[in-house]
């Protein structure tokens, strides 16, 4: 036995398997040619953020459009920053945008035979591998403690050279396997790094899916691979399970592109093939005029959760994130409304570069224009999911006549161009809480918003009156408004908009103000839906009775 196999037996006697084990169990997926295998890889340190979305739309959609694999992992390396609870409350929340992983982990399970998936159970898989870089002298014990290494921090500072634990300033690179294990023997904490043989003067070529073809430095540091809790680092242990579980594209955040240098030699050093990686942009705000990251701190729609819980429909956001994701997507959209948002085809090279800016004007929208298209059942559906988990009021309506409720919100819907009403699910309750009764009823404890600087309540109620007896409910909705004007001459005021703009002094109003007036009157309201459609929905009986209270209540 060689002192470096000795090494690494001390350190590891209880690891028996080999790497060649580890390439038996987990062998090369059978895919078809060009499938892609992505994965979304949180660390569960709290809420989902819309950056971790916008990742998961990406690592979600590529192998969806190659028939290959979208697999989730959970990162739980970091246990001081770890949240009890909040990988499946991240697993529940893409559930929620319909992204539901092939395999991997799932929250309260697991799926598939590239496991475990979630990196706290997988120490075993990453010692094997370190145990076989100590034999190979890819990897050593280093025992200096962090005092030491902030000392070393600050001596490099102080003579401005390159800060970290590499070359000369890597100490226990040199120490022989003999000393070492005697200081093992003797119950001194260690860490384990990696013996890196970069140097940082030196370029290599790198090639990122997004940004084409780059130069980097290259790794000159020994960085730690085990942490003394007997947990990898996230470069180990994106090389290990990146490579056993086949990843073919690692698409992740550009924060992690310095590190490809690292991630290159470890590749390299472990003599894997490399994954393709594609560097997502970050999500920006505009604040001020100047670009920052979209924090959790500052801003609500940073958090996957603000959407869901403010009934933001789904398909909104995810078409909005690919409208941020792909530049040529909104052109294609144009020419397909009413397309299913994925018979889009994403690709990685019309992805945007810089970092991308988040509009929630935008957002609300896309929203609004997806909420107009979908059909009253899909939209009744929806709602009342939105409705059972957060809106209590809205629930109660759909509960009481579903059929009721899809005629209010099919109000010019389900044709070419659809009336927009709606930005979200939180909007529809009052917007259309008049239609009913009793509500109607607690809504008349308001002001009514009458103009009542123009008209008179005489004016209004001779309105009121004159509508009531000729409401023209039988017409269609051109006839229906050809009868409105000849009511609205019966009162004296103008039924031609122009030709009152002309002659203000000769009318009190024209036929824009009755239909006012008789929208405040059924509704309590300025704006309402078509005013046609929601008479008829409540039906001349209803608004016979609505104005009759407002005749009485003005006079
Ligand atoms: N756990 C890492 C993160 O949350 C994953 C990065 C990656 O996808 O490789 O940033």
């Amino acid at each position: 036995m060689t002192d470096l196999e000795a090494l690494a037996e001390l350190i590891f006697p209880d690891i028996t398997d080999t790497i060649d084990d580890l390439e038996k169990r987990y062998p090369k997926r059978q895919l078809n040619n060009g499938a892609i295998v992505a994965r979304f890889a949180p660390s569960p340190t709290g809420f989902l953020h819309t950056g971790s979305l916008f990742a998961t739309l990406i690592a979600w959609r590529f192998p969806a459009q190659t028939s290959g694999v979208f697999f989730t992992r959970l990162e739980d390396t970091d246990t001081k920053r770890e949240i009890e609870g909040s990988g499946e409350e991240l697993l529940k929340q893409l559930e929620a945008f319909g992204i539901v992983p092939n395999e991997g982990y799932m929250g309260d399970y697991e799926k598939g035979n590239y496991g475990p998936y979630k990196q706290s159970n997988r120490a075993n898989i990453y010692k094997t591998v370190i145990k076989d870089f100590i034999k190979k002298g890819l990897a050593y014990p280093c025992f200096c403690s962090s005092e030491e290494v902030n000392e070393l921090r600050k001596y490099q500072e102080a003579h401005k050279l390159n800060p970290g634990y590499y070359g000369q300033y890597a100490k226990c690179s040199t120490l022989d396997p003999k000393v070492a294990m005697q200081r093992i023997k003797n119950h001194e904490p260690y860490v384990i790094r990696f013996r890196s043989q970069g140097n940082y003067q030196n370029k290599i070529k790198i090639t990122d899916l997004i940004r084409g073809n780059l130069e980097l430095a290259q790794n000159d540091q020994h960085i730690v691979i085990l942490k003394s809790d007997g947990l990898p680092t996230y470069h180990f242990a994106h090389l290990v399970d990146d490579h056993f579980m086949r990843t073919t594209h690692v698409t992740r955040g550009e924060e992690w592109l310095p590190s490809l240098p690292i991630h290159y030699e470890l590749f390299e050093a472990a003599g894997w093939e490399k994954p393709n990686y594609a560097h997502l942009p970050v999500i920006m705000k505009l604040d001020n005029g100047s670009r920052r990251k979209l924090s959790k701190r500052k801003d609500p729609e940073a958090s996957v959760s603000y959407f869901l819980e403010n009934g933001y429909p789904v398909e909104g956001v995810l078409e909005y994130l690919v409208t941020i994701a792909n530049s040529n997507f909104e052109e294609w959209r144009l020419q397909n409304m009413n397309a299913n948002i994925f018979d889009f085809k994403l690709s990685f090279d019309k992805m945007t570069l810089d970092g991308a800016l988040f509009d929630l004007a935008k957002v609300k929208n896309i929203c609004k224009e997806r909420l107009a298209r979908l059909n009253k059942d899909e939209f009744t559906k929806k709602a009342y999911e939105f409705a059972k988990k957060y809106d209590n009021n809205l629930k109660e309506l759909i509960e009481r006549d579903e059929n009721f409720f899809k005629e209010i919100i099919n109000i010019e819907r389900e044709k070419d161009n659809p009336r927009k009403d709606y930005e979200t699910f939180k909007d529809i309750y009052p917007i259309i809480n008049f239609f009913y009764s009793d509500l109607y009823e607690k809504l008349l404890e308001n002001e009514l918003p009458f103009n009542y600087e123009r008209f008179t309540n005489q004016t209004i109620i001779k309105v009121l009156e004159a509508f009531k007896n000729d409401m023209g409910l039988e017409y269609d909705e051109e006839n229906w408004f050809n009868n409105l004007k000849k009511v609205t001459e019966q009162c004296g005021f103008c039924s031609n908009v122009k030709e009152y703009k002309k002659n203000k002094d000769l009318y009190p109003g024209h036929v824009g103000d009755i239909s006012e007036i008789i929208r405040i009157a059924i509704s309590t309201r300025k704006n309402t839906p078509n005013l046609y459609y929601v008479l008829k929905i409540l039906g001349k009986e209803e608004v016979t009775k609505r104005i009759n209270k407002i005749i009485e209540r003005l006079s």
